[in-house]
């Protein structure tokens, strides 16, 4: 790939686009404010653009040459749909774009950057900490439009995708040849390839796999002068800087991600799944520590509590017991001999630490049944109240009883139910506060609830994320487990892609006054009057 260089100020100068005005949850989430970004603005002496309403035509007929009439939204009523992800917050883009080549997209960066316009890319809006959320207007980036699976070398065990490809499709295509894509997010039936890549997905089977950085051999990205570079590649162990990696977690924020080598792995010969059911979370807590304490890393291992029981029963009938404080939905898979024998060992250990019943399901519809009720978690926690804040944090395992006690003593403090379906085996914790937003300052105590809860997991030696990113919903938070020098040298990546603030302005990145800023002006002080912003 051609070398990535700075960009002399004078192909763009400081860019800081329109602002829309925050709703009081966005705000309440941390939304950056025209004050914010203006004041900013002044110390770099960069233009703020004024005006969100609507956008010149012409440039929209610009946009409609590159992709056609029909894919570039811009009345209210088909904005609306791209003002959400799967968090609180919301704001409106001013245009949607749906390119379906990589050159298209290229041309509509171009475009936008040129007219000042801050791009926010998009995949299925799934996301949990509002990444794909215009904050800033502009224009957001759908990219469900590139879908094709454009390859498939079932020898090397690698697939080469369109960003817009559904997870689940992916391993679903595959399937014939013995293989499957191993990241496999709750959120698998809608979420997007591309979309993993930004967040570096995880999901219950990347405890034994790892995560979407583990399946990622190389990208195609469209960086922010248009240009159409790879990073990585079909071999492995490449020399030189791990880009690939780079990109992977970077949130939009780097550049677009246009094509997505993966790497896929042999479907397992024989699958073992336990439903492991306790009348006490402490001792579910206990046996998650004990199976990895004694060695064995099963292919997924997840916890459920009392909350999440009673809220996926009854609507998928799924065989949870109602009466049980939590379950552990365990699975080990392999060659068949090993499976039986780590399954039973598994088991034994369940028995010690108090387990009062070892279900193993029978046959390929037992076993997806179980797995019907941990995907359709999240969802089903509607049934109990109206809203939930999916919150996301991790902590070593060993302190999962401690950490999880502390959860639930937030919960009374502020009384509020809190839900806990969670990729136990890596400690990655998702605690749902279960609100009513039509209540007044409901939300607001929710997302102090969920502050709190977060302090705790950092308290206990955790971070603040495991698998969803930080978004908006996070940045705040970025104090507690970065150190200003930290998040100064990771915002000079923006500066060595070139993206400056035109890919997802604001994500990731305190925007607060004060110590820790990492804006644009602190930026131009460690990277000299050459750097794009
Ligand atoms: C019910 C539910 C369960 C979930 N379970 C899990 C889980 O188990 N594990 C997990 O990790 N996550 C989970 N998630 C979160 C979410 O599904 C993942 O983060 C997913 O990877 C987001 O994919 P998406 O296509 O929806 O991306 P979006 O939400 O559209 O975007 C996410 C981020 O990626 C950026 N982006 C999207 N496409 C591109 C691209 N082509 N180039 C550059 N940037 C891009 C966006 O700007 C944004 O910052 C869950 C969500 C829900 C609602």
């Amino acid at each position: 790939m051609p070398a990535l260089r700075q960009r002399p100020a004078s192909l763009g100068g400081p860019f800081l686009p329109a602002l829309r005005a925050g709703d009081p949850a966005g705000a309440a989430l941390g939304v950056a404010d025209r004050q914010t970004v203006e004041s900013v603005a002044n110390r770099t002496g960069a233009a703020t653009v004024t005006s969100t309403a609507t956008l010149d035509k012409h440039v929209l007929r610009e946009l409609m040459a590159v992709v056609g009439h029909d894919y570039v939204l811009h009345e209210p009523t088909d904005l609306m749909v791209f003002e959400y992800d799967a968090t609180i917050g919301r704001s409106m883009p001013q245009v949607v774009v749906l390119p379906e080549t990589a050159e298209q997209v290229s041309e509509v960066v171009k475009l936008a950057r040129r007219h000042g316009l801050p791009v926010t890319p998009r995949g299925a809006g799934t996301g949990l900490s509002g990444g794909a959320i215009p904050e800033m207007g502009g224009l957001t980036l759908a990219l469900t439009r590139m879908k094709r699976i454009l390859e498939v070398d079932h020898q090397e065990g690698v697939a080469l995708v369109e960003p817009g490809v559904v997870n689940l499709d992916l391993s679903r295509a595959v399937k014939p040849y013995g293989l499957y894509f191993a990241p496999d997010p709750a959120s698998q039936r809608a979420c997007t390839v591309g979309g993993n890549v930004a967040e570096n997905a995880g999901g219950p089977h990347c405890l034994a796999y790892g995560v979407t950085t583990n399946h990622v051999l190389g990208l195609e990205l469209v960086l922010a002068d248009g240009e159409i570079v790879w990073v990585g590649g079909r071999t492995r162990d490449l020399p030189g800087y791990d880009l690939t990696g780079a990109v992977i977690g970077s949130e939009g924020t780097l550049a677009i991600v246009t094509k997505i080598l993966v790497r896929l792995l042999r479907l397992p010969e024989a699958v073992r799944t336990l439903l492991v059911v306790f009348d006490e979370m402490d001792q579910a807590s206990n046996a998650v520590s004990a199976i990895i304490g004694q060695g064995f890393v099963p292919a997924a291992l997840e916890m459920m509590d009392r909350e999440v029981i009673q809220a996926v029963e009854p609507v998928l009938h799924v065989g949870y017991p109602m009466d049980a404080d939590a379950v552990l939905l365990i699975e080990v898979e392999g060659v068949r001999e090993a499976v039986a024998e780590e399954g039973e060992a598994i088991e034994k250990i369940c028995l010690a630490q108090g387990a009062r019943e070892v279900r193993v399901a029978e046959d390929g519809p037992e076993r997806d049944r179980l797995w019907a009720g941990r995907k359709g978690a999240i969802g089903a926690l509607g049934q109990l109240m109206p809203n939930y804040y999916v919150l996301d944090g991790t902590v070593p395992r060993t302190r999962l009883p401690e950490v999880l006690r502390r959860v639930g003593e937030v919960g009374q403090k502020y009384g509020f139910r809190i839900a806990n379906v969670f990729h136990a085996g890596d400690g990655n914790l998702h605690p749902n506060v279960l609100f009513n937003a039509r209540q007044p300052g409901e939300t607001e105590r929710a997302l102090e609830a969920g502050s709190e809860i977060m302090r705790i997991c950092v308290d206990a030696g955790g971070t603040i994320t495991g698998e969803h990113g930080i978004g908006t919903e996070k940045r705040k938070f970025m104090h507690w487990v970065f150190s200003d020098d930290d998040l100064e040298v990771m915002s000079r990546l923006k500066v060595v892609f070139g993206a400056g603030e035109l890919f997802n302005p604001g994500k990731m990145f305190p925007t607060d006054e004060g110590s820790g800023e990492v804006g644009p002006a602190q930026i131009m002080r460690s990277t000299g009057p050459d750097a794009y912003i």
